[in-house]
């Protein structure tokens, strides 16, 4: 708990992310390792995708309204998606920052959230569409409990080894989806890399052949290099206060300690396990 305590301090520099990756670059996997770690503790995840599924699950009005976008690998417009997320980030679970996972993904999201708030980091993740079309279309989601497989390293492609679900595979998992979805991010979402990068925010990580622990770890260095450029431009008043610098520096072996567990957890990635092929 203290330690917890000493990390909050640190994250008062750094608090609101934004994943920008095509779909299936493995952000809600990413955000389930950081989220886990004590550095980003007290977060938020906010996946747009997600609370978009949970809708149409749910059979509400917004989930009728969005349900044939989705299904076909399409954007939902841009006002209907703006609205939601004001929404979500007016709530006050947010106040300890946030990671948002599929949002934005047009210039116009980009500045509707540049207006609701400020961030700090933007991460793109950068995977090749081969990689891509090797993952979304072996994944298969368990229509009981939402775990997600890949068909490579489940024994039963249909049931689901956590509770015996059902596994199935998304419609917007299906080939024809795929290609329309990576099309949809050249067009729509590509152009936010220079937007963010014009704004100094923007940080690449190269995931293609990384295994996700792999990514964690890169994800969080760049956390802490962004985190220590923010303490520089607080440091005198940092210095001012000893009890301060005690907690940083404490913050900062403890930040170090978390990037080297998310290493250490690495697990061996599909392609280091196969015949390696070439992406
Ligand atoms: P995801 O799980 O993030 O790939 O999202 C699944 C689907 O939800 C997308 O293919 C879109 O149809 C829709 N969606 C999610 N986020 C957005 C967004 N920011 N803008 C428009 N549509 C979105």
């Amino acid at each position: 708990m203290v330690c917890y305590l000493k990390i909050k301090l640190f994250w008062r520099f750094i608090v609101n992310i934004v994943l920008l990756g095509k779909p299936g670059s493995g952000k809600g996997s990413l955000v389930e390792i950081l989220l886990k770690s004590v550095g980003c503790q007290g977060m938020i995840h906010i996946s747009t995708g997600n609370i978009l599924r949970q809708n149409i699950k749910d059979g509400t009005e917004l989930g009728q309204l969005i349900q044939s976008y989705t299904e076909q690998g399409q954007l939902v417009p841009d006002e209907v998606i703006i609205d939601l997320v004001r929404d979500r980030l007016s709530q006050s679970d947010v106040d300890y920052g946030f990671i948002l996972d599929g949002f934005p993904r047009t210039v116009a999201q980009a500045e509707a959230l540049t207006e609701m708030t400020k961030l700090d980091l933007v991460v793109n993740l950068q995977v090749s569409d081969k990689e891509i079309i090797r993952r979304l279309s072996g994944r298969r989601t368990c229509r009981q409990c939402g775990s997600i497989y890949h068909t490579d390293s489940i024994g039963d492609p249909m049931v689901c080894e956590k509770c015996e679900g059902e596994l199935f595979i998304r419609s917007d998992d299906k080939l024809e989806a795929i290609a329309e979805r990576l099309q949809v991010y050249r067009v729509e979402t590509d152009p936010l890399v220079n937007f963010y990068k014009k704004q100094g925010i923007l940080c690449r990580v190269r995931c293609t052949g990384k295994s996700r622990e792999e990514v964690s770890a890169l994800v969080w260095d760049q956390i802490m290099v962004f985190s220590l450029k923010k303490m520089e431009e607080n440091i005198e008043r940092i210095f001012a206060n000893p009890e301060a610098r005690r907690e940083l520096a404490e913050a900062l072996a403890e930040g170090r300690r978390i990037g080297e567990q998310l290493r250490k957890a690495s697990i061996p990635t599909y392609e280091q396990m196969h015949t390696p092929c070439d992406i």
